[in-house]
């Protein structure tokens, strides 16, 4: 049997017990070799390299302990958002019968990026990509009141798409997770307003997240609709190109109106356009009644009795890229060697680093009392590397790289008989040797920006 630490059984979180089997390739022998080609962007390296993420077959990927912590974070951002703006959480399910995508026209038109089969009473399925077919049929087949409107119903969850060439990691892979909402109204001004409380909702999202982001107005693709909108993070790999004025905002995407020349001023401001890349991670649509008209979507007037002549409904659809806004967040913040995560979305906001045993560090502040007080400021966000055989200087090394915002270091000079801890921030050069309160008090100033 193994002998362990005092402090063990009672913290929660310890990097001994984390799931996250690592495969660090020295960075020049990647380089040299061909696996980078393979891998293709930064965040996809870095991720799987750290046992963030690991690929199962081509274009599907396993999130592990560590990214799901993350994708918590990301949802709960999001859910706060929505709820604001009354949108009701639900689940659709990931197959449909391929015959509503045909009467929707996009059997043919998405083609084959649908992922299909056939069941075992030989009928076609669709593994589906986004769900307005699904809602549609689904709000169509019950008689909405107008005391329903406006209606707003959401879900997060995987949608699958047989690309071509799957690449970037969770940037664009066959099977993502994304977050679609899609909103019910009585005609176009009230659509409209939806429109807008959603976008709104999408700019508080984006900003609590953290990543610098451009809002454009986009391409309707096969979604189709009147109007739409992008949000994209401006990175290197990006396949949007974006014309974008950093004065007033105002921005689009190039493919729109197929506009390569396009203007070079911005029409608002007359500021010079700036030209970039972007991932796209976030769409919304105002659809008008493309789907309800198809699906018989439509709600009755507040007649007496439920009477009153029977109307369309007006729609939009709004996504989320959650799985890729992981990867792209990564991308864009990391270096080719260390993991930078928004601080919203790190997968635990402090990591607090112990010597190897038979040093004498637990002479010092006691570890467990001082993670349960760290606990307190950060909950529930705090893992503990007790590793027994690695020195704190290693144990640094890796809790950079795998981008832990702050490190709270008991070293050497955590034996002295008047205890210091260290506090590191590498992302903005913060290194610190404070008595453990003042620690303390320092990480309850610093906190709210890891709260979310
Ligand atoms: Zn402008």
């Amino acid at each position: 049997m193994r002998l362990t630490a005092p402090w063990r059984a009672r913290c929660r979180f310890k990097t001994s017990q984390m799931y996250q089997p690592k495969e660090l390739i020295p960075f020049t022998e990647l380089k040299s070799s061909k696996k980078i080609e393979e891998l293709t962007s930064r965040s996809s390296r870095l991720l799987i390299e750290y046992g963030i993420v690991k690929p199962t077959s081509p274009g599907y990927f396993a999130l592990l302990p560590l990214a799901f912590r993350s994708l918590i974070k990301l949802n709960k951002i999001i859910d706060d958002e929505l709820e604001q703006i009354n949108c009701q959480k639900i689940q659709l399910p990931h197959v449909s019968p391929a015959n509503i995508w045909n009467k929707s026209g996009r059997l043919k038109s998405v083609g084959t990026e649908l992922v299909k089969f056939k069941d075992r009473q030989d009928k076609e399925m669709v593994l589906c990509p986004t769900h307005e077919e699904c809602i549609t049929s689904l709000v169509g087949g019950y008689n909405l009141s107008i005391r329903d409107l406006p209606l707003r119903l959401y879900q997060t969850g995987s949608k699958f798409r047989a690309e071509m060439k799957p690449r970037f990691g969770l940037i664009r892979s066959n099977e993502f997770i994304m977050k679609d909402l899609y909103t019910f109204d009585k005609g176009c001004e009230a659509a409209l307003q939806t429109y807008q409380e959603v976008s709104d909702a999408y700019n508080k999202i984006f900003t609590r997240i953290g990543v610098p982001y451009q809002r454009v107005e986009g391409d309707n693709g096969n979604i189709g609709g009147t109007s739409s909108h992008e949000f994209h993070y401006p990175a290197g790999i990006g396949q949007d190109e974006l014309l974008w004025c950093s004065a007033c905002k105002w921005g689009k995407n190039i493919e729109l109106n197929n506009d390569k020349q396009g203007s070079d001023e911005c029409p608002g401001c007359g500021e010079k356009l700036k030209i970039s890349k972007g991932i796209e991670v976030g769409h919304t649509f105002l659809l008008g009644q493309k789907y309800s008209k198809i699906f018989g979507a439509q709600f009755t007037g507040a007649g007496g009795g439920g009477g009153g002549k029977a109307e369309t409904l007006e729609m939009g659809c709004y996504g989320i890229g959650v799985s890729r806004i992981l990867a792209a967040a990564v991308e864009v913040l990391s270096t080719e060697t260390e993991i930078r995560w928004p601080s919203s979305l790190s997968p635990f906001s402090v990591c607090i680093l112990t010597q190897k045993t038979g040093t004498k560090a637990y002479t010092g502040v006691d570890v467990d009392n001082l993670y349960e007080k760290i606990n307190n400021i950060f909950p529930n966000d705090v893992i503990l590397d007790d590793r027994e055989k690695l020195s704190v200087g290693k144990k640094q090394y890796e809790a950079d790289r795998t981008g832990y915002p702050i490190l709270v270091l008991l070293g050497r000079k955590n034996m002295n008989p008047d205890p210091l801890i260290e506090i590191h921030i590498p992302s903005e050069n913060i290194s610190l040797e404070l008595r453990p309160q003042d620690g303390l008090d320092y990480l309850k100033s610093i906190s709210a920006k890891y709260l979310i």
